[in-house]
């Protein structure tokens, strides 16, 4: 299947092409033409299979004969201010040969930034992205004209569930016109998202792509080893690895990052941390930084693990196993995005080999783990204890028959393998 099928209008495949897209993703393949059938929508697939493009081409493509009002056609309803402005830059590739206008509206700034956001707003664009709390502050001084609007979307609604956004959204949609388009994208598809999608989305159509499984192209592998032998493994898998350009490593809690990052600095390498501490502009400055190579190793807490993009990330290093089983794929997601490939390593210490376990079951596979050679010292032996969690629910509800298909909710039956 090609961009050409969908018969979108020729700018929009100029866009495509100068974007350097190719050929669509399965979520694209299977989202493009429900939306362009101006059904309702849930889907869910995860991290790095394509979400964006999947809402925004079939979007865009509708505005390319919109002609120029700029009355607010698309609001789109994201968890953080670094995604809203991820997801206009890439409106701003997508839509360069259409007179589309799109505004990206967050908080956590300055009185300029508002002031910015105010004037943009009372112009009017398109498109808006905006984080819900932010977007209902203006919304409620009366000058965000919403009643136009004919799509809604909900971008990583599993993400702003977590972050409590539940009420903010439901705020959000009272706004909006009662005739309009709703989707909704999610990476893991919890109970509270079925909750919010039965109260805003219409008789939606379903697409669910194998969520238990990261990215294929990613080779993943792990050692088992004491917490003072991390660092030391760090720099013998890194020494003299310049090619490795780019290197995430995972850890729970920001203590831990702060000290890794200085750890890894003092054994000579160009690492940086990233955590919710940070001043928003300090995180930003410092993931354009990492985008741009100027260092090559980001520390992060999992706030950073899901939806942000940053090409050809070659290693992936979970510094301590995930405590939530999907995190890992979100963490591993970072690596091998789209097409191309990428290792993910995990660290497990002895307490926290009851947590990989998890994860392997959840993905279905014994992970790989490597020996480390006798300088080290001893290793500990992986054994998994036979106290397991209650887990079987979450396997099921990700392995289960909500997945692999396309149906609406409601229908209960198990689709055949
Ligand atoms: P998700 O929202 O599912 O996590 P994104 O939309 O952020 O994923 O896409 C992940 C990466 O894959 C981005 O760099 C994006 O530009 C790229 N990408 C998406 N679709 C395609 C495609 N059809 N061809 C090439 N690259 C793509
Ligand atoms: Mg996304």
């Amino acid at each position: 299947m090609s961009f050409e099928d969908f018969n979108f209008h020729h700018d929009v495949l100029e866009g495509l092409r100068a974007m350097g897209f190719e050929k669509p993703t399965p979520i694209q393949e299977q989202s493009i033409p429900v939306i362009m059938q101006n059904k309702d929508l849930i889907a869910c697939a995860q991290t790095g299979t394509g979400k964006t493009a999947a809402y925004l081409l079939p979007i865009l493509n509708k505005l390319s004969v919109k002609g120029d009002n700029h009355s607010t056609d698309t609001v789109i309803v994201v968890p953080t201010r670094e995604l809203a402005l991820q997801i206009d830059q890439q409106i701003e590739g997508f839509a360069y040969f259409l007179s589309v206008t799109s505004i990206a509206i967050y908080g956590g700034n300055d009185g300029k930034t508002w002031d910015q956001q105010k004037a943009a707003l009372t112009r009017g664009a398109d498109i808006i992205i905006a984080t819900p709390g932010r977007l209902l502050q203006h919304a409620n001084m009366g000058y965000v004209k919403l009643d136009q609007v004919k799509h809604l979307i909900l971008d990583e609604a599993d993400r702003m569930l977590d972050m409590g956004f539940y009420d903010d959204i439901t705020k959000i949609v009272e706004m909006l016109p009662s005739k309009r388009q709703n989707l909704m994208f999610s990476a893991t598809m919890p109970g509270k998202i079925r909750e919010l999608a039965k109260k805003t989305l219409h008789d939606p159509e379903q697409i669910n792509i194998a969520l238990s499984k990261p990215a294929e192209g990613v080779l993943q592998a792990a050692y088992m080893l004491y917490d003072d032998q991390k660092i030391p493994v760090i720099r013998d898998l890194l020494t003299g690895k310049d090619y490795i350009k780019s290197v995430i490593i995972f850890t729970s809690t920001k203590i831990a990052v702060r000290k890794i990052e200085a750890d890894l600095c003092k054994a000579g390498f160009k690492a940086k941390g990233i955590q919710s501490d940070l001043e928003q502009s300090e995180r930003e400055a410092t993931l354009r930084e990492f985008r741009n190579r100027n260092f090559q190793i980001l520390v992060a807490t999992d706030i950073m693990a899901r939806g942000i993009d940053i090409d050809e990330i070659g290693l992936v290093i979970n510094f301590d196993v995930p405590k939530d089983a999907e995190d890992y794929i979100h963490r591993i997601g970072r690596t091998a995005r789209a097409d191309s490939t990428g290792v993910g390593i995990t660290f497990i210490t002895e307490n926290d080999q009851n947590d990989f376990k998890d994860i392997e079951d959840l993905i279905g596979s014994e992970i790989y783990k490597i020996k480390l050679s006798p300088a080290f010292g001893p290793q500990p032996e992986y054994k998994p204890g036979a106290k397991k969690k209650n887990f079987k629910n979450l396997k099921e509800k990700i392995k289960g028959k909500h997945l692999f298909s396309r149906k609406k909710p409601g229908q209960e039956k198990s689709p055949k393998p």
